[in-house]
Protein backbone atom coordinates (compact mmCIF):
# COMPACT_ATOMS: atom_id res chain seq x y z
CA UNK A 1 0.00 0.00 0.00
CA UNK A 2 1.50 3.53 -0.70
CA UNK A 3 0.48 6.28 1.52
CA UNK A 4 0.16 9.64 -0.36
CA UNK A 5 0.61 12.27 2.62
CA UNK A 6 -1.17 14.94 0.81
CA UNK A 7 -3.15 18.18 2.42
CA UNK A 8 -4.69 17.64 5.94
CA UNK A 9 -5.90 14.38 5.10
CA UNK A 10 -3.38 10.73 4.08
CA UNK A 11 -4.73 8.69 0.81
CA UNK A 12 -4.99 5.51 2.13
CA UNK A 13 -6.49 4.09 -1.26
CA UNK A 14 -8.65 5.00 -4.01
CA UNK A 15 -11.54 7.21 -2.61
CA UNK A 16 -10.03 6.91 0.73
CA UNK A 17 -8.74 9.45 3.31
CA UNK A 18 -7.85 9.45 6.94
CA UNK A 19 -6.92 12.44 9.30
CA UNK A 20 -4.63 11.37 11.19
CA UNK A 21 -3.25 14.04 13.68
CA UNK A 22 -0.15 12.79 13.72
CA UNK A 23 0.66 13.87 17.13
CA UNK A 24 0.11 11.52 20.47
CA UNK A 25 -1.92 12.74 23.24
CA UNK A 26 -5.60 12.49 24.71
CA UNK A 27 -8.52 12.99 22.33
CA UNK A 28 -6.61 13.13 18.80
CA UNK A 29 -8.17 10.88 17.40
CA UNK A 30 -7.80 9.20 13.99
CA UNK A 31 -10.77 9.67 11.40
CA UNK A 32 -11.60 8.28 7.76
CA UNK A 33 -13.25 9.59 4.97
CA UNK A 34 -14.93 7.19 2.34
CA UNK A 35 -15.67 9.34 -0.71
CA UNK A 36 -18.61 7.99 -2.90
CA UNK A 37 -20.28 9.54 -6.03
CA UNK A 38 -23.23 11.30 -4.50
CA UNK A 39 -22.12 10.53 -1.07
CA UNK A 40 -19.43 10.73 1.53
CA UNK A 41 -18.90 8.69 4.79
CA UNK A 42 -16.81 9.48 7.88
CA UNK A 43 -15.31 7.11 10.03
CA UNK A 44 -15.52 9.07 13.52
CA UNK A 45 -14.98 12.61 13.59
CA UNK A 46 -12.77 15.32 15.83
CA UNK A 47 -13.16 15.99 19.54
CA UNK A 48 -14.72 19.90 19.44
CA UNK A 49 -16.56 21.93 16.66
CA UNK A 50 -13.35 23.38 15.62
CA UNK A 51 -11.26 20.64 14.64
CA UNK A 52 -14.25 19.15 12.98
CA UNK A 53 -14.78 21.71 11.03
CA UNK A 54 -11.35 21.88 9.87
CA UNK A 55 -11.13 17.83 8.80
CA UNK A 56 -15.19 18.88 7.17
CA UNK A 57 -13.50 21.55 4.80
CA UNK A 58 -10.67 19.29 3.73
CA UNK A 59 -13.00 16.79 3.40
CA UNK A 60 -15.66 18.74 1.54
CA UNK A 61 -12.38 19.92 -0.97
CA UNK A 62 -12.41 16.07 -2.09
CA UNK A 63 -16.10 15.48 -2.91
CA UNK A 64 -17.41 15.29 -6.44
CA UNK A 65 -19.91 18.76 -7.04
CA UNK A 66 -23.37 18.29 -4.70
CA UNK A 67 -22.16 15.65 -3.14
CA UNK A 68 -21.39 15.96 1.20
CA UNK A 69 -20.69 14.17 4.10
CA UNK A 70 -24.17 12.46 5.01
CA UNK A 71 -23.43 9.49 6.87
CA UNK A 72 -20.72 9.34 10.42
CA UNK A 73 -19.85 5.76 11.36
CA UNK A 74 -18.71 5.65 15.51
CA UNK A 75 -16.70 3.27 16.41
CA UNK A 76 -17.48 3.94 20.17
CA UNK A 77 -19.34 6.82 22.25
CA UNK A 78 -16.50 7.96 23.36
CA UNK A 79 -16.16 12.04 23.04
CA UNK A 80 -13.24 12.15 20.69
CA UNK A 81 -14.88 10.19 18.41
CA UNK A 82 -18.52 11.05 18.23
CA UNK A 83 -18.73 14.65 19.15
CA UNK A 84 -17.63 16.28 15.95
CA UNK A 85 -20.56 14.99 14.40
CA UNK A 86 -22.42 17.72 15.28
CA UNK A 87 -21.01 20.07 12.69
CA UNK A 88 -23.12 17.43 9.48
CA UNK A 89 -26.73 18.11 11.83
CA UNK A 90 -28.32 16.45 8.44
CA UNK A 91 -25.76 13.26 8.77
CA UNK A 92 -26.86 9.99 9.81
CA UNK A 93 -24.83 8.73 12.46
CA UNK A 94 -24.74 4.89 13.12
CA UNK A 95 -23.07 3.16 16.17
CA UNK A 96 -24.13 -0.02 17.92
CA UNK A 97 -27.04 -0.44 20.31
CA UNK A 98 -24.58 -0.69 23.41
CA UNK A 99 -22.86 2.36 22.45
CA UNK A 100 -26.19 4.27 22.54
CA UNK A 101 -27.34 2.81 25.30
CA UNK A 102 -23.95 3.38 27.26
CA UNK A 103 -24.08 7.15 26.23
CA UNK A 104 -25.06 7.81 29.73
CA UNK A 105 -21.84 6.97 31.25
CA UNK A 106 -19.69 9.66 28.92
CA UNK A 107 -19.80 13.33 30.39
CA UNK A 108 -21.41 15.88 28.08
CA UNK A 109 -19.66 18.56 25.93
CA UNK A 110 -21.09 21.23 28.10
CA UNK A 111 -19.87 19.43 31.18
CA UNK A 112 -16.47 18.87 29.97
CA UNK A 113 -15.98 22.57 28.88
CA UNK A 114 -17.54 23.64 32.60
CA UNK A 115 -14.98 21.51 33.96
CA UNK A 116 -12.30 22.84 31.55
CA UNK A 117 -12.61 26.09 32.94
CA UNK A 118 -13.12 25.20 36.40
CA UNK A 119 -10.61 23.73 37.86
CA UNK A 120 -7.43 24.96 40.05
CA UNK A 121 -4.32 24.26 37.88
CA UNK A 122 -2.12 24.08 41.52
CA UNK A 123 -3.87 20.77 41.74
CA UNK A 124 -3.07 17.29 40.57
CA UNK A 125 -6.80 17.25 39.04
CA UNK A 126 -6.71 20.50 37.66
CA UNK A 127 -2.84 20.40 35.85
CA UNK A 128 -3.52 17.54 34.47
CA UNK A 129 -7.02 18.74 32.85
CA UNK A 130 -5.50 21.78 32.02
CA UNK A 131 -2.47 20.00 30.31
CA UNK A 132 -3.87 17.15 28.69
CA UNK A 133 -7.38 19.23 27.52
CA UNK A 134 -6.75 22.57 27.91
CA UNK A 135 -6.10 22.28 24.10
CA UNK A 136 -9.85 21.72 23.46
CA UNK A 137 -12.90 24.04 22.82
CA UNK A 138 -16.05 22.78 23.37
CA UNK A 139 -17.73 26.06 23.83
CA UNK A 140 -19.84 25.72 20.90
CA UNK A 141 -19.72 21.89 20.37
CA UNK A 142 -23.02 19.64 20.84
CA UNK A 143 -23.93 16.09 21.38
CA UNK A 144 -24.68 14.99 18.40
CA UNK A 145 -27.54 12.31 17.92
CA UNK A 146 -26.85 8.78 17.13
CA UNK A 147 -29.69 7.68 14.57
CA UNK A 148 -29.13 4.38 13.94
CA UNK A 149 -27.91 1.53 15.71
CA UNK A 150 -26.98 -2.38 15.18
CA UNK A 151 -25.79 -5.34 17.10
CA UNK A 152 -23.73 -8.07 15.02
CA UNK A 153 -23.14 -6.91 11.32
CA UNK A 154 -24.31 -3.77 9.27
CA UNK A 155 -23.17 -3.12 5.94
CA UNK A 156 -23.22 -0.12 3.57
CA UNK A 157 -21.94 1.07 0.25
CA UNK A 158 -19.81 4.14 -0.83
CA UNK A 159 -18.75 4.38 -4.14
CA UNK A 160 -16.52 1.78 -5.40
CA UNK A 161 -16.45 0.28 -1.15
CA UNK A 162 -18.59 -2.13 0.83
CA UNK A 163 -18.45 -0.76 4.29
CA UNK A 164 -18.62 -3.63 6.59
CA UNK A 165 -19.33 -2.87 10.28
CA UNK A 166 -19.41 -5.46 13.22
CA UNK A 167 -20.05 -5.12 16.84
CA UNK A 168 -17.32 -5.94 19.39
CA UNK A 169 -17.33 -7.51 22.68
CA UNK A 170 -16.50 -5.08 25.63
CA UNK A 171 -13.40 -3.80 25.26
CA UNK A 172 -12.07 -0.12 24.95
CA UNK A 173 -15.68 0.79 26.01
CA UNK A 174 -19.17 -1.59 25.88
CA UNK A 175 -20.22 -0.70 21.87
CA UNK A 176 -17.16 -1.25 20.46
CA UNK A 177 -17.44 -1.11 16.32
CA UNK A 178 -14.80 -1.85 13.69
CA UNK A 179 -14.75 -1.08 10.20
CA UNK A 180 -13.69 -3.62 7.34
CA UNK A 181 -13.10 -1.94 3.54
CA UNK A 182 -12.50 -4.94 2.00
CA UNK A 183 -11.85 -3.71 -1.52
CA UNK A 184 -8.70 -1.28 0.37
CA UNK A 185 -7.66 -3.67 2.37
CA UNK A 186 -8.08 -1.71 5.28
CA UNK A 187 -9.56 -1.70 9.04
CA UNK A 188 -10.27 1.02 11.05
CA UNK A 189 -10.00 -0.63 14.87
CA UNK A 190 -11.03 2.20 16.83
CA UNK A 191 -9.53 2.31 20.20
CA UNK A 192 -9.29 -1.13 20.23
CA UNK A 193 -5.58 -0.18 19.64
CA UNK A 194 -3.84 2.79 20.11
CA UNK A 195 -0.84 2.65 17.21
CA UNK A 196 2.54 2.86 18.10
CA UNK A 197 5.94 2.48 15.93
CA UNK A 198 9.34 2.84 16.20
CA UNK A 199 9.47 6.10 13.70
CA UNK A 200 6.00 7.32 15.54
CA UNK A 201 5.68 6.35 19.19
CA UNK A 202 2.09 6.14 20.40
CA UNK A 203 0.37 6.18 23.63
CA UNK A 204 -0.85 3.88 26.66
CA UNK A 205 -4.00 2.76 25.71
CA UNK A 206 -6.67 3.80 28.28
CA UNK A 207 -9.70 1.01 28.55
CA UNK A 208 -12.48 1.75 30.04
CA UNK A 209 -14.63 -1.48 30.18
CA UNK A 210 -12.07 -4.51 29.78
CA UNK A 211 -11.26 -7.37 29.88
CA UNK A 212 -7.88 -7.65 27.96
CA UNK A 213 -8.89 -10.99 26.85
CA UNK A 214 -11.86 -9.40 24.77
CA UNK A 215 -9.43 -6.64 23.22
CA UNK A 216 -6.72 -9.49 22.61
CA UNK A 217 -9.47 -11.90 21.10
CA UNK A 218 -11.15 -8.58 18.71
CA UNK A 219 -7.43 -7.66 17.38
CA UNK A 220 -7.01 -11.09 16.63
CA UNK A 221 -10.17 -10.75 14.41
CA UNK A 222 -8.65 -7.72 12.97
CA UNK A 223 -6.18 -9.99 11.70
CA UNK A 224 -8.62 -12.28 10.47
CA UNK A 225 -9.97 -10.08 7.41
CA UNK A 226 -6.64 -10.36 5.57
CA UNK A 227 -6.54 -6.58 5.58
CA UNK A 228 -3.05 -5.25 5.15
CA UNK A 229 -3.47 -2.33 6.81
CA UNK A 230 -5.35 -1.22 10.46
CA UNK A 231 -5.98 2.59 11.23
CA UNK A 232 -5.91 2.65 15.19
CA UNK A 233 -7.72 5.07 16.91
CA UNK A 234 -5.30 7.09 17.67
CA UNK A 235 -1.64 7.06 16.56
CA UNK A 236 0.11 5.86 13.87
CA UNK A 237 -1.65 3.10 10.71
CA UNK A 238 -0.30 -0.19 11.45
CA UNK A 239 1.31 -3.48 9.45
CA UNK A 240 -0.41 -6.71 10.63
CA UNK A 241 3.38 -7.43 11.76
CA UNK A 242 2.29 -4.01 14.14
CA UNK A 243 -0.88 -4.98 15.31
CA UNK A 244 0.58 -8.15 16.27
CA UNK A 245 3.00 -6.45 18.33
CA UNK A 246 0.45 -4.63 20.24
CA UNK A 247 -1.19 -7.89 20.91
CA UNK A 248 1.89 -8.72 22.95
CA UNK A 249 1.49 -5.28 25.05
CA UNK A 250 -2.22 -6.76 25.61
CA UNK A 251 -1.00 -10.23 26.63
CA UNK A 252 1.82 -8.61 29.00
CA UNK A 253 -0.38 -5.66 30.83
CA UNK A 254 -2.90 -8.77 31.02
CA UNK A 255 -0.11 -10.93 32.66
CA UNK A 256 0.98 -8.47 35.00
CA UNK A 257 -2.39 -7.53 36.30
CA UNK A 258 -3.69 -10.84 36.98
CA UNK A 259 -0.13 -11.22 38.47
CA UNK A 260 -0.43 -8.26 40.96
CA UNK A 261 -4.31 -9.15 40.72
CA UNK A 262 -3.61 -12.55 42.65
CA UNK A 263 -0.60 -11.54 45.10
CA UNK A 264 -3.33 -8.57 46.55
CA UNK A 265 -1.90 -6.03 45.18
CA UNK A 266 -3.67 -2.93 44.96
CA UNK A 267 -5.00 -1.80 41.06
CA UNK A 268 -3.24 1.62 41.40
CA UNK A 269 -0.45 0.46 42.96
CA UNK A 270 -0.07 -2.51 39.87
CA UNK A 271 -0.12 0.50 37.62
CA UNK A 272 3.02 1.93 39.52
CA UNK A 273 4.57 -1.19 39.49
CA UNK A 274 4.24 -2.16 35.96
CA UNK A 275 5.46 1.63 34.94
CA UNK A 276 8.34 0.66 36.96
CA UNK A 277 8.89 -2.67 34.81
CA UNK A 278 9.90 -0.29 31.94
CA UNK A 279 8.98 -2.40 29.34
CA UNK A 280 7.33 0.24 27.31
CA UNK A 281 9.66 3.33 27.77
CA UNK A 282 8.56 4.82 24.96
CA UNK A 283 4.82 5.15 24.93
CA UNK A 284 3.47 8.40 26.44
CA UNK A 285 0.87 8.77 29.30
CA UNK A 286 1.83 5.83 31.39
CA UNK A 287 -0.49 6.92 34.06
CA UNK A 288 -3.24 5.44 31.71
CA UNK A 289 -2.61 1.98 32.84
CA UNK A 290 -4.65 2.75 36.32
CA UNK A 291 -7.65 2.93 33.65
CA UNK A 292 -7.00 -0.67 32.12
CA UNK A 293 -5.52 -2.47 34.95
CA UNK A 294 -8.68 -0.87 36.98
CA UNK A 295 -10.75 -2.34 34.44
CA UNK A 296 -9.03 -5.69 34.73
CA UNK A 297 -9.44 -6.22 38.67
CA UNK A 298 -13.43 -4.94 38.42
CA UNK A 299 -13.59 -8.03 36.08
CA UNK A 300 -11.85 -10.22 38.07
CA UNK A 301 -13.61 -8.92 41.22
CA UNK A 302 -17.22 -8.83 39.43
CA UNK A 303 -17.18 -5.18 40.82
CA UNK A 304 -18.94 -1.92 39.57
CA UNK A 305 -17.82 0.97 36.97
CA UNK A 306 -16.88 3.69 39.63
CA UNK A 307 -17.50 6.20 36.70
CA UNK A 308 -15.08 7.97 34.15
CA UNK A 309 -14.17 11.09 36.79
CA UNK A 310 -13.38 9.33 39.96
CA UNK A 311 -11.29 7.22 37.51
CA UNK A 312 -9.44 10.48 35.76
CA UNK A 313 -8.80 10.99 39.33
CA UNK A 314 -6.56 9.03 40.03
CA UNK A 315 -5.07 8.81 36.18
CA UNK A 316 -4.10 12.72 37.52
CA UNK A 317 -2.73 11.98 41.12
CA UNK A 318 -0.32 9.13 39.44
CA UNK A 319 0.67 11.76 36.59
CA UNK A 320 1.44 14.22 39.26
CA UNK A 321 3.00 11.54 41.59
CA UNK A 322 5.62 10.33 38.40
CA UNK A 323 6.56 14.00 37.86
CA UNK A 324 7.92 14.18 40.76
CA UNK A 325 5.90 17.14 42.10
ZN1 LIG B 1 -10.20 7.88 21.51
Amino acid sequence: MTITHGGPLTELGAGLYALLPGRRGWGLANCGLLVGENSALWIDSPYDRRLAGEFLAASRALLPAGADVDRVVVTHANGDHLWGACVLPGAQVVATDAARAHLCLEPTPDQLHALAGAVDPATPWGSYVRRHFGVFDWSATELPTVTETFTGEHELTVGRHTVRLASLPPGHTVGDLFVHLPEADVVFTGDVVFGSTAAQPGDHPSHWAGPLGNLIESCERFLATGARTFVPGHGPVLSAAGLKVHIGYLEYVAERAHAFHAAGVPAAEAARRVIGEGNYPELGLPERLVITIGSEYRHLDNGDHPGMLPIMQQVAQLAWDLSGR
